[in-house]
Formats: structure tokens, C-alpha cells, sequence
């Protein structure tokens, strides 16, 4: 490989706040417009015909079977997930009602951008965008939550804990990725109570529980791009990003999308393309809602998850994650080559029960162990009443049916309010 020729360079704020502007150089090879890795139609048609649901909703089915197989593999995670529910509950009661919260004085009608991103990053968070909220990237079930008078969406990224990731797969990780929640709600509360002191509202998304998905919006307020393993890429964190937004009507300028070169490095780099113990992650892109994107196999995702402490392995083996943009696109300009690839450094892992895998070595995962129930719980406990209702030859069969029947209906209805995996939104 060869030097590469310098396309533009894209100077961002430093890591934390008061540190000096970094200079990331983005080859001329890898440069894109990001317009055109969206089609406005598409996502306006898929919305309208086929509105986003939750996951935990959509596949309900599948997250109730994690948890059992999570209880056997890993029941040490088990406990993680219950005492972070515990520890989250007051943070989600208060996020849940955080748009009934009253402004304490009138507005004075100036421009608050400045303001909200110094107190954002006097906070603590790692990366601060506006935009325009896009109500296509609402879930349907939460369409009756989100205020319809707060047109601006105030994108924020918190830095998981270094270290602790680059542990992945592990607990002491999960544990971070939790943590990382926690402050989230904190600083979120502290930030609501700063717009509502200038006069304004403001509505928050996340943690645990989110209007939609949020990339897309983080994307645009050029905050970083859309990587192939899935997870936006930020210049400082890569995927070690957590991401929430919070509503507002105050008045705010909107920041652009940037190339950063990202959408073409991964075509080269491939990294957690070919390291995914499930093989869940496809190398080449596609269009899906009007985002060109690699797109995820769900199913050969969520039972690597289940079984190893929600995996993340595709995080952990990202360059851009672990040593920044910066050097990442200073290294390929330089060479041409993608920093760490091929080095155990990078791309070595361990799952507890198979051992250590080296580059180019990956676990041997058999058919079995991708099985699993898909869609949701509702729909196969009605499938099996109906399966029953055939079967039964008495009323006192056919009322035991039922029995059967609403008990499993109530224990799924009672499971929707429990954290399936860290990082997916509840259900209700
Ligand atoms: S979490 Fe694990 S199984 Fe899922 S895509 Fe990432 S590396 Fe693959
Ligand atoms: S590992 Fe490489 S291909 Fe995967 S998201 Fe990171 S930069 Fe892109």
C-alpha cells in the first residue's frame, strides 16, 4: 500500500472540554458526500407504510428467550441486569414525564445554541449537535409520548469508560455500558433543568428509553457516521459513544453532516465484518429505509449476545473505537493501511467457553446454536391457544386452553417493563 493523497481535512473540537481542536485528515480516496448516502423519499415512504417499532416489541419472542439462555450461560449478567434495573427506574420515571416539566421564566427569544453546547460539555458530555427533530425515527408505540411542539433535537454522546471496553466481551464491560446510562440520566436532568431555566421545554430520549433510533439525527448534526458494524462512529469515542437526545423548543441553529471518510474506510478496513463470532455483520452495503447501510442479522447477533455478556465484539474491534479518528485516518494516509488490522492487539477476543481467538481464527457456532423463536411473544401464545382450541375435545380441555393461555398472555404484558440487554429500550 501507498501514501495517499490528502482530500480535506475536518477540524473538530478536542477530546474533552478545553482540550485543543484535533485536525482529522480525510484521504481524497475516501471522501463522499453524506448526502448521498440518504434518499429523503425512501425514508419518508417507509415511515408512512412501514413505521419503526421497538425491537423489544418486535421481538419480544426472541428477547424472552435471551433471558433464559442468558440465566444459563451467564447468570452472573443476570444479576447485572437486575440490580441496573433497580438503580435505573427513577432515572426512566423521570425521563418518561421530563416534557411535563414547566419552563421557570420567560424567554428572551435569542439564540441559545452557544449556551446549551458550553453547558452540555461543562456537563460532561463528549460530543453536542442540533437538528431538526425527524419524526420519521419515532417508534409507533411511542408516538403518543413525544411532545409535537418541540422541533429540536439536541444530539449528545457521553464516552463509555475506555478501558472497561476494550475488554469486550466481558461483564466488567457491560458494567461500564451501564454506568455510562446512569450519568447519562444524570447529566440529562441537569441539562432539562438549564432549558427550562432560559425559559424553554425540553423532552428527553434515552437512556432505556428512547423515541426511535437516533444515528440518523447524530449523522446529520455531523457528530460521526454510520459505521458497518451498525454503531455511529465519533470522532473522539468511534462506537464507544452513548447516545440520548433531548428535545426543545428553544431557539437553535442546526449543525450539517461531515465527511469524515468514514463510510469508505470501512470498505477497506472490514474488521468487524470478518470478526463477528456470529458472522452477523455483512461487508457490503445495501440500501435499507432510504440509508445506505450495512444491515445487521439480527438473528445471528442476539444469541452471541445472550450467551456472552452482550458480545460487542464489533465495538471492540474497531479501530476507530479504540485509538480515534485522528491517528486512524493520519495512519492511512501515511500508508495507505488501516491502523492495527491483522494485530491481536486489535482484533483478538476470548468467550468464556470457547477460548482465545486470534486474527484470522473465529469460534465454530453450530445451527443449534442460532435457534430461536423470532417476532412476538403475543403472536405464538396466540398461535398455541389456537393449536390447542383445535386439539381440545371437552369444554374442560378447551378451558384449560384458556387458562394456559391468559396466564402466559399476563407473564409476557408483566415482562415488557425488564431490561432484556443493556442497551435495548423497554417495552412500555
Ligand atoms: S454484538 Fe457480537 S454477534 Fe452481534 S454483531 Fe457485534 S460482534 Fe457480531
Ligand atoms: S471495524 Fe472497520 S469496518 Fe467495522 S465499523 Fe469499524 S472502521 Fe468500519
Amino acid at each position: 500500500m501507498a501514501r495517499r493523497l490528502l482530500g480535506h481535512n475536518e477540524i473538530r473540537k478536542g477530546r474533552s472540554n478545553g482540550d485543543q481542536p484535533v485536525k482529522i485528515p480525510v484521504a481524497k480516496d475516501l471522501e463522499k458526500d453524506p448526502a448521498t448516502m440518504r434518499r429523503e423519499d425512501e425514508i419518508s415512504f417507509y415511515s408512512r407504510e412501514y413505521p419503526l417499532e421497538s425491537f423489544a416489541i418486535e421481538e419480544s419472542a426472541s428477547a424472552e428467550w435471551a433471558a433464559g439462555v442468558r440465566d444459563e450461560f451467564s447468570p452472573e449478567t443476570t444479576v447485572l441486569y437486575e440490580k441496573f434495573q433497580k438503580e435505573m427506574e427513577p432515572a426512566v420515571e423521570w425521563i418518561r414525564h421530563s416534557g411535563e416539566l414547566e419552563p421557570t421564566c420567560e424567554p428572551t427569544g435569542e439564540d441559545v445554541t452557544d449556551a446549551l453546547r458550553k453547558k452540555a460539555y461543562e456537563l460532561g458530555y463528549g460530543e453536542v449537535g442540533f437538528v431538526h427533530f425527524d419524526r420519521r425515527y419515532i417508534y409507533q408505540a411511542r408516538r403518543k409520548d413525544v411532545r409535537a411542539d418541540l422541533p429540536h433535537a439536541i444530539c449528545l454522546a457521553l464516552e463509555q469508560d475506555y478501558s472497561a471496553t476494550q475488554t469486550l466481551p466481558s461483564l466488567e464491560a457491560e458494567e461500564a455500558q451501564g454506568e455510562a446510562y446512569k450519568r447519562q440520566a444524570e447529566l440529562a436532568e441537569k441539562l432539562v433543568g438549564y432549558i427550562n431555566s432560559l425559559g424553554y421545554s425540553a423532552q428527553v430520549s434515552g437512556p432505556t428509553w428512547h423515541f426511535g433510533p437516533m444515528i440518523p439525527m447524530f449523522v446529520q448534526a455531523g457528530l460521526g457516521q454510520l459505521g458497518v458494524n451498525g454503531q455511529l462512529l465519533s470522532p473522539h469515542f468511534g462506537s464507544r459513544a452513548r447516545l440520548q437526545i433531548i428535545l426543545t423548543n428553544a431557539k437553535v441553529n442546526y449543525d450539517k453532516p461531515v465527511d469524515y471518510g468514514i463510510h469508505k474506510f470501512c470498505e477497506v478496513c472490514q474488521v468487524c465484518f470478518m470478526r463477528c463470532p456470529g458472522r452477523a455483520i455483512q461487508g457490503q452495503r445495501l440500501w435499507f429505509r432510504g440509508v445506505e447501510k450495512a444491515k445487521l442479522i439480527y438473528k445471528r447477533c442476539r444469541p452471541v449476545m445472550a450467551r456472552y455478556s452482550g458480545c460487542g465484539v464489533c465495538m471492540k474491534v474497531c479501530p476507530i473505537q479504540k485509538y480515534g479518528l485522528e491517528p486512524v485516518m493520519e495512519h492511512y494516509i501515511e500508508t495507505g493501511e488501516v491502523l492495527g488490522k491483522g494485530t491481536a492487539n486489535l482484533e483478538g477476543y476470548e468467550l468464556p467457553d470457547k477460548g482465545y481467538f486470534k486474527p484470522g481464527k473465529l469460534p465454530v457456532l453450530g445451527a443449534a446454536f442460532f435457534d430461536m423463536p423470532v417476532g412476538k411473544t403475543e403472536d405464538h401464545i396466540v398461535e398455541e391457544y389456537k393449536e390447542g382450541l383445535a386439539e381440545a375435545s371437552s369444554q374442560a380441555e378447551r378451558e384449560k386452553v384458556w387458562g394456559k393461555y391468559r396466564e402466559s398472555m399476563e407473564r409476557s404484558l408483566a415482562r415488557r417493563n425488564s431490561i432484556i440487554d443493556m442497551g435495548m429500550d423497554l417495552a412500555n
